[in-house]
């Protein structure tokens, strides 16, 4: 099998199994517990936070471990929003588990905008400004899509945000930009930033929510008082040590290949055809490619992909039962496209004659596909 669906899921580095063997046998101790082996697991949990911060341009004081980055998004949401008075800024291509938080907060009675992408699929500084206003309280723009692999410019869209009114909270979910872009949260004004183990050869069942110092938000899941009381529940010491292990890898990896030329490559297999479309304007980590093949349609392509030994996506994995694509939707794709949209995604370690083969069978799929059709 040829695996090109990395943007829902990686395989674990050996790193983070070995670490969850690791802190689930052997060194298996509460790390709030006052005994010396627990000290041991403590100060290893609190080594890899520090490793792990660094990453994003952060002190691990900045750091909160969760179950998910979906967690982490619903965290930002229910615990962001100071007094809850004011409107809430959403771009239109975020992710379900930010799309949905913030209907939850509409269907409260929260005034709740959503930012036009352009055709490209990104979010300009003006489209911000002209939703925005100096009640917003919040806003939240994803960093690289999930969808199409677009980067939006989260350093300037967070100025411009804090230009509007000094106080709002700047969230965004950095799922698909943590270890394959560079990061430096620290010189951004960024207050809130998601990422997830399972996109970076880490754990699934493992995420983080970077909150910038400073900033006091509220606990989401109160107990214990574990993580300085700000995420209660016993850690999950294995899953966040190789948390830290793997993205520190993934990112060393990720820094060694060429994501978009070999993004560009697959790209020109498809080109000078008027029935593929490329989503997006080229601004991308690399590592996603949205395509759409006029009056085909995405999952008999990709059934037929699977047939011959690739995998792909369709769009996100975590709404596959959504007919329609929201993203592509709001970028203006047609719906004689939308319906025929696949998702090829790669990771550092995906080898270059794997892609070959893989686009060859794709392409193959879809001319096929679009003879039977148009007899
Ligand atoms: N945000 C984005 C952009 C994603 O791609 C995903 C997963 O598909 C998530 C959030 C949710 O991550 P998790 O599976 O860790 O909840």
């Amino acid at each position: 099998m040829i695996y090109l669906d990395n943007a829902a899921t990686t395989k674990a580095l050996d790193v983070a199994i070995e670490s969850l063997v690791t802190y689930a046998g052997e060194k298996f101790y509460n790390p709030s517990a006052g005994y010396a082996p627990a000290l041991e697991v403590k100060k290893a949990l609190a080594l890899a936070t520090e490793e792990f911060a660094q990453l994003l341009g952060a002190v691990k004081e900045e750091i909160i471990f969760t179950s998910c980055a979906t967690e982490s998004n619903n965290t930002a949401f229910e615990c962001g929003i100071k007094n809850k008075k004011g409107n809430v800024v959403v771009s239109s291509m975020e992710h379900a588990s930010v799309y949905e938080s913030a209907m939850k907060l509409k269907s409260r009675g929260v005034d709740v905008r959503f930012i036009p992408l352009n055709k490209d699929g990104f979010v300009t500084e003006e489209a911000l400004r002209e939703v925005m206003d100096a009640n917003t309280a919040f806003v939240s723009i994803i960093h690289a899509s999930n969808e199409t692999g677009e980067i939006n410019d989260i350093a300037t869209l967070s100025e411009v945000a804090k230009s509007i009114n000094p106080k709002v909270i700047f969230h965004s979910d950095g799922v698909q930009a943590f270890c394959k872009i560079p990061i430096d949260l620290g010189l951004t004004k960024v207050d809130l930033y998601s990422v997830s183990a399972h996109k970076v050869g880490g754990l699934k069942g493992v995420g983080a929510l970077y909150v910038k110092k400073g900033l006091n938000i509220q606990p989401f899941i109160v107990g214990g008082g574990q993580q300085n009381n700000r995420r209660s529940g016993t850690e999950n010491v294995g899953g966040i040590i190789g948390f830290a292990k793997a993205a520190c890898e993934y990112r060393e990896s990720a820094k060694r290949i060429d994501a978009n030329g070999l993004r560009n490559r697959i790209i020109s297999k498809f080109s000078g055809k008027d029935w593929v479309k490329v989503n997006g304007s080229g601004n991308n980590t690399g590592y996603v490619l949205s395509l759409s093949f006029k009056g085909l349609k995405g999952e008999v392509i990709a059934n037929m992909a699977q047939e011959q030994g690739v995998l792909i996506g369709l769009g996100s994995a975590c709404s596959t039962h959504v007919k329609s694509n929201r993203v592509l939707e709001a970028m203006g794709v047609d719906k004689s496209f939308a319906n025929g949209s696949i998702r090829i995604s790669i990771s550092p370690f995906t080898r270059e004659d794997e892609i070959q083969i893989a686009t060859d069978i794709i392409l193959n799929s879809a001319e096929k596909l679009k003879e039977k059709i148009n007899g």
